[in-house]
């Protein structure tokens, strides 16, 4: 999980590609690199720091262009030394063709992938999958000769056909964004897997004087009046390019089955997004509802309910209204760390100590039921059941309005190891006694997507259900 931005506009793009970083630091916190085009020359500016202090007091003049991608990243991949890191900031470069590219996901085949990649001639400085991803697309470019190609509609086909080539190659998660000379291209996996929209803005009369693209809709909404906000179709590809900005080339490649990540409403997203014309926080109300349904019976046990911040408050007060009963914001969030993002099981620990304080007014003696987003490796509930009783609570009741996690993510989440997951192999009890609370209770998968309102076979549920949409047989090939 990363967040990319890209824009191709008649003004310059820096300030606002530095913008939409900063809105998508939820997506990713462990390095930001900004790449503008000039016409002539790329230019780049990042670092290992969140997008909101790496570009702390940056003037945007110095990243000159009309035109820019943009990328903050969630470590999933690659050694985690310093020099790794910044060897692995995103986007990564290319002088042939000229091109930028930063891509949001996993590849799954990665290793036989950079295996032929470099049979062909190819060298790797960086461990990211956007090489992989970029090298692959140029093997195709320079194999069908694109520096041939006569005008836009001339490059697009070249490139449509590159891409649709590497698509069918490329096996797993893949929402990527190429700045190229010649304009911008965004393209998805054959599944959808992960997020990517597109809008235009208009200027005073009306003619469209900028396309962008984002992992999330609601970047859309801060920093200019963008309309027709468009989700990429899974393995579809837009192109854009300054020659012809009345509308995107765009085409649909390769068809498969949709697997939108449903983790995506749960936790990922920040909750003024909209998917699939359902916006994040509205679901996750809805699922607070389905929560009250499936488990009503703990009105009669329950003194009050506290939502997990940041992204259960919402649910937690639908859990609470349905049932009745009293709401109180306990336990508050200090900062923006989202302990995930670490990438030790002690740095996450911290992370979790360090994000939260708690209201012992509102706990002592009582039975609290506390609702949070996902119970991944059940460290977070752990400390909140710890530190709840060592402020007086009398009960904790854990409710998850995500199903129980059983199967590894190999699209882009770091849960390599099922044994790392809390509920794989354990059942509700096992898992109450781990987490030392007086009950865990998870969200039924139906209920899930009751709450979801999208179709089952539109989405990818793979840690839930292990019916993964691609061949995972092959990771680590
Ligand atoms: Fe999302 Fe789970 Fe599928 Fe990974 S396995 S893409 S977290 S639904």
């Amino acid at each position: 999980m990363c967040g990319l931005i890209g824009i191709l506009s008649r003004e310059d793009a820096a300030s606002r590609l530095i913008a939409g970083c900063k809105r998508l630091q939820n997506r990713g916190e462990r390095s930001v690199r900004v790449v503008t085009f000039d016409g002539n020359l790329f230019h780049s500016h990042g670092g290992l720091k969140p997008p909101s202090l790496q570009f702390f007091d940056f003037d945007p003049r110095r990243l000159p262009g009309a035109s820019g991608i943009a990328h903050t990243r969630y470590a999933t991949v690659g050694d985690v030394d310093m020099a790794s890191l910044e060897r692995n900031i995103q986007p990564v470069l290319s002088d042939r063709p000229g091109m930028a590219t930063c891509d949001n996901g996993d590849l799954v085949n990665i290793r036989a992938l950079s295996r032929r990649l470099k049979d062909d001639g190819f060298s790797f400085q960086t461990q990211v999958d956007a090489k992989v991803i970029q090298n692959t697309l140029i093997n195709h470019l320079i194999s069908a000769k694109f520096y041939q190609a006569r005008g836009v509609t001339g490059f697009a086909r070249i490139l449509f056909d590159c891409v649709r080539r590497s698509i069918l190659e490329m096996n797993g998660a893949y929402s990527v964004l190429c700045l190229m000379e010649q304009g911008l291209l965004g393209f998805k996996d054959r599944h959808g897997i992960r997020p990517l929209s597109f809008a235009h803005r208009l200027d005073e009369k009306g003619e469209i004087v900028e396309w962008a693209f984002a992992s999330e809709s609601s970047v859309f909404n801060y920093f200019g009046d963008y309309h027709g906000i468009t989700e990429v179709r899974p393995g579809e590809a837009v192109f854009v390019s300054h020659k012809i900005m009345d509308k995107p080339i765009q085409e649909r490649l390769v068809e498969d089955r949709e697997a939108f990540c449903f983790f995506e409403f749960c936790y990922f997203s920040r909750p003024d997004s909209t998917f699939k014309g359902h916006y994040v926080e509205v679901v996750r109300q809805r699922l607070g509802g389905i929560l009250a349904e499936e488990f009503a019976h703990l009105k009669e046990d329950v003194d009050m309910v506290c939502g997990v911040p940041g992204t259960a408050i919402t649910t937690g007060l639908a859990f609470a209204h349905a049932l009745g009963l009293p709401y109180h914001q306990a336990i508050i969030k200090i900062g923006e760390k989202r302990s995930f993002q670490e990438t030790t099981p002690d740095k996450r620990k911290k992370a979790i100590d360090d994000k939260y304080i708690f209201i012992r007014h509102f706990i002592e003696g009582k039975c609290i039921a506390i609702v949070d987003d996902s119970n991944v490796r059940g460290l977070t509930g752990q400390e909140l059941a710890a530190r709840l009783f060592s402020l007086g609570a009398r009960e904790v009741r854990l409710l998850y309005y995500t199903p129980a996690i059983i199967g590894s993510c190999y699209y882009g989440i770091d849960t390599p190891n099922e044994e790392d997951l809390v509920a794989h192999n354990r059942s509700h009890e096992d898992i109450r006694g781990i987490m030392g609370c007086d009950g865990v209770y998870y969200i039924s998968l139906d209920g899930l997507i009751r709450g979801l309102k999208i179709p089952k076979d539109q989405l990818c549920l793979a840690c839930l259900t292990k019916d993964y949409p691609t061949d995972i047989s092959i990771s680590g090939c």
